[in-house]
């Protein structure tokens, strides 16, 4: 560990105000040569770099990010976490991810602000309180905490819904779960780049991957912005990029891109305790620490690579919010923004090696990218270090579709609470 970061750190800082903060991360030219090297250093990428160090003593690693470290989907998200799924493979991944929030904070020496606040899901018809419970009885099961609510429960928990006999979409009750919540998001990549570089990982920045080398099927290096660095094992992790990416290694994958928005109110006191979502229309809200409401829905339905949402889906969304909660219509709405999200036939991601040797994917991330995080990196990182899958990630091949494997949690699981 550097002891870059003393416990005097901040004493010496207060005392001398004009000492340069160190960075948090080194900024190393690239070496001719790595062990392996990782496409992508959102959170996905630095934290399979990470977990290559600390797990399988992998350090001769290289995270080769295009942006700067934050700039992706990483630090554009809503920051939701949960491990609330009802399909074999997702239900065991997802709570080894939360387990994996739970200690963070602690594992990585830097304040995540990982937030337990507990999530609600909303049901607006008997049959989706009948589906919650089939869903809360599969989580039990698995060893997960899960809640009912009848509609008593859920007013005394949220008091500000639309309970009035107009509303447009009836509260029936809803299912909780206390161990959800929200992370810091960019916390998160500087967390996990800050540790990985603790480890001697050498972290990339402004370095976009053009192409990979290939010598007799495999693969040899990446070819790059700044030059060829060859690589005993390359890592794809490049989120909303994954299939355009892949397709400089011959790799056609099963990937649509497409953004999603999202979008931050005025500040309030607070109010919202919970992250509350909703699957009438698909809506998720929370309450930032600096009180704005935070909120969003689904993807605008085209295929794009621009980050630039359209006006018809801020209406969708701001609508499911007022129909939902009708105080939020006196609020300003201070931003949106976007980020590109792949998206697979049936909402789950890749974890896996690939045709092409020594050429690994972790990919398709849709809307649950960030809460899969840490469980991602810790599977990955399995899988390129043993050239072989974790039996966390065995479901998340590409050759699923082939084998009628498909895990059809589609969306972020909260699209199917339509049921
Ligand atoms: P990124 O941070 O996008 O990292 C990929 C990196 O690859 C980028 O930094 C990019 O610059 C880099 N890259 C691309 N091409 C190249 C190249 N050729 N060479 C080098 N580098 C390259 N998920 C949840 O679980 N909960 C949520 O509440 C949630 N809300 C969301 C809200 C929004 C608005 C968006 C857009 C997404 C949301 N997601 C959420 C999804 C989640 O953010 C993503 O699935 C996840 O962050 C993707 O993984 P990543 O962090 O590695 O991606």
């Amino acid at each position: 560990m550097s002891n870059r970061y003393s416990a005097f750190s901040l004493a010496r800082h207060a005392l001398q105000p004009d000492l340069p903060w160190p960075r948090a991360w080194h900024s190393p030219d690239p070496k001719p040569s790595y062990d392996v090297v990782i496409v992508g250093g959102g959170g996905h990428g630095l934290a399979t770099a990470y977990y290559l160090a600390k797990n399988h003593g992998i350090r001769n690693v290289a995270v080769i990010e295009k942006g700067y470290i934050g700039s992706g989907n990483v630090g554009r998200n809503t920051t939701l976490i949960r491990s609330n799924y009802v399909i074999d493979g997702n239900t065991q991944f997802f709570e080894h991810s939360l387990k994996l929030w739970e200690g963070l904070s602690h594992d990585l020496n830097f304040n995540c602000m990982v937030s337990q606040r507990g999530q609600i899901v909303l049901a607006v018809n008997p049959g989706q309180l009948d589906v919650f419970a089939r869903r809360g009885n599969i989580m039990r099961l698995n060893g997960i905490d899960a809640e009912l609510l009848d509609r008593g429960e859920v007013m005394k928990l949220l008091p500000y819904l639309d309970y009035s006999s107009e509303a447009r979409w009836p509260v029936y009750g809803g299912i909780l779960q206390k161990r959800a919540g929200t992370v810091r998001h960019d916390a998160v990549a500087w967390g996990y780049a800050r540790a990985a570089d603790q480890h001697g990982v050498h972290i990339i920045e402004n370095c976009e991957v053009t192409g990979f080398v290939m010598e007799e099927g495999r693969v040899t290096g990446v070819e790059t912005t700044r030059g060829r660095i060859n690589a005993g094992k390359v890592g794809i992790a490049v989120a909303g990029h994954t299939s355009h990416v892949a397709k400089l290694a011959g790799l056609r994958l099963p990937v649509e891109s497409h953004i999603l928005q999202a979008f931050v109110t005025e500040p309030i006191k607070p109010m919202v305790h919970h992250v509350v979502s909703w699957g009438a229309e698909l809506f998720y809200l929370s309450q930032s620490d600096k009180g704005g409401l935070v909120f969003g829905g689904h993807i605008d339905g085209f295929n794009t690579y621009t980050q630039r949402g359209q006006f018809p889906k801020i209406r969708e969304v701001a609508e499911a919010a007022v129909s939902l909660m009708p105080f939020i219509s006196r609020l300003r709405l201070l931003r949106h923004w976007g980020g590109i999200m792949d998206m697979t036939p049936d909402g789950s991601p890749f974890i896996c090696r690939t045709e092409v040797r020594n050429l690994y994917l972790n990919g398709g991330w849709c809307y649950q990218g960030f809460k899969a995080t840490p469980a991602s990196g810790w599977t990955f990182a399995h899988t390129i270090a043993h050239d072989a899958e974790h039996e966390l990630n065995r479901c998340y091949s590409l050759d699923r579709f082939e084998k009628g494997g498909e895990l059809d949690d589609y969306g972020i699981g909260n699209w199917t609470y339509k049921q």
